[in-house]
């Protein structure tokens, strides 16, 4: 349904995004992903019109939109700082683009007691002034507003990042949800890995203006095709061919990579002394539903993440057997694969 072909994005002589191609599919919760400064809200920005590429094809369900103007892209827009207008109610936020079209009076206020009700707000918040909701309110205000036009697609740049970890939480939840009832078609920016994992049909890792993978979440977890994406996009244990080997583990099949990253929660511990890999507890940081452990295997670390639900615990000192599959030592060369 949305197609980059070969887009490059500069500002003046900055060359943000060399050359990106990807497809969404009509549906599609896609998310862009990565750290800051990799022209996630520059390619954004690109989709939505606000800025002219400098080469390559745009295009939305085969119609080239390259240079149409933002209006013509049938897009709502949700960005981080929700960029209500503070002065207005919640009611005439909502209704702003469709007063700006020209719509009658009776159809607007149809629409935005619609939309109110899609995102659940209720007559007292439409009917107070913006700036009096609370910043998860707003969020929904920013929601409803971007789909009053009733858009195909809507793109969102980082909505929840201003809002504290719980109502994040929330809402994310709620994004989701409202994104599958409507079958909405989902551009969304994040720098939250975790966001990305859970709201996703696909995720794109993005690195320096560059894609490094595009998958789903489980594609992109367990199967990082590189090596910038397996550290991105959770903990991992970073090893050398002589770290492994020092730990005694076989490299066999191994020694043609650079780099070897184990998940965490793939380093399981025992008290049971069954296998070579020994090691001795030097850290525990207890966080609730799951404890990390430090472990030290003949002098190299090793991070070990063990759910609640592992009825043995282990205190500082602890000699313990490790249990690693050899399958879970993710290989990598060199920058590369
Ligand atoms: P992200 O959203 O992933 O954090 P951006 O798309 O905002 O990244 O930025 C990508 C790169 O483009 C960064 O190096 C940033 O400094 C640069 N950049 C962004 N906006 C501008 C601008 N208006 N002028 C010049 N450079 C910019
Ligand atoms: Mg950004």
């Amino acid at each position: 349904m949305i197609t980059f072909k070969n887009v490059q994005i500069k500002y003046d002589d900055f060359l943000a995004v060399p050359d990106l191609s990807f497809e969404v599919k009509e549906g599609e919760f896609f998310t862009l992903l990565g750290p800051s400064g990799c022209g996630k809200t520059t390619t954004l920005r690109a989709l939505a019109g606000f800025l002219e590429i400098s080469n390559g094809r745009i295009e939305i369900d085969g119609q080239d939109i390259t240079h149409s103007p933002i209006n013509e892209r049938g897009m709502g827009m949700v960005f981080q700082s929700y960029a209500l207008f503070p002065t207005m109610t919640t009611r005439e936020n909502i209704g702003f683009g469709l007063k700006v079209e020209k719509r009658d009076k009776k159809y607007i206020n149809q629409r935005v007691q619609e939309i109110a009700a899609m995102v659940d707000l209720t007559d007292d918040q439409l009917d107070k002034n913006v700036s009096n909701l609370s910043g998860g309110q707003q969020q929904r205000v920013a929601i409803a507003r971007a789909i009053a036009k009733k858009p195909k697609i809507l793109v969102m740049d980082e909505p929840l990042s201003n809002l504290d970890a719980k109502l994040r939480k929330t809402l994310r939840k709620e994004i989701k949800d409202f994104q599958q009832k409507y079958g909405i078609t989902m551009i969304y920016v994040t720098h939250d890995q975790e966001e990305a994992l859970m709201l996703s049909d696909r995720i794109a890792v993005f690195n320096k203006g560059n894609l490094e993978q595009i998958g789903s979440p489980d594609e992109i977890y367990n199967h990082s095709e590189t090596e910038f994406v397996c550290n991105f996009i959770g903990d991992a244990n970073a090893y050398t061919l002589a770290d492994l080997t020092k730990m005694n583990l076989n490299t066999v099949e191994l020694e043609s990579y650079d780099k070897f990253y184990i998940r965490p929660e793939k380093v399981l511990l025992s008290k049971e002394d069954n296998s070579q890999l020994r090691g001795r507890v030097i850290s525990k940081e207890f966080y609730g539903m799951y404890t990390y452990y430090r472990i030290l295997v003949n002098s190299i670390e090793m991070l070990s993440f063990q759910s609640e639900s592992n009825l043995e615990q282990f205190e500082i000192n602890d000699k313990v057997t490790v249990c690693l599959n050899k399958l879970d030592i993710l290989p990598y060369k060199e920058g590369g694969h």
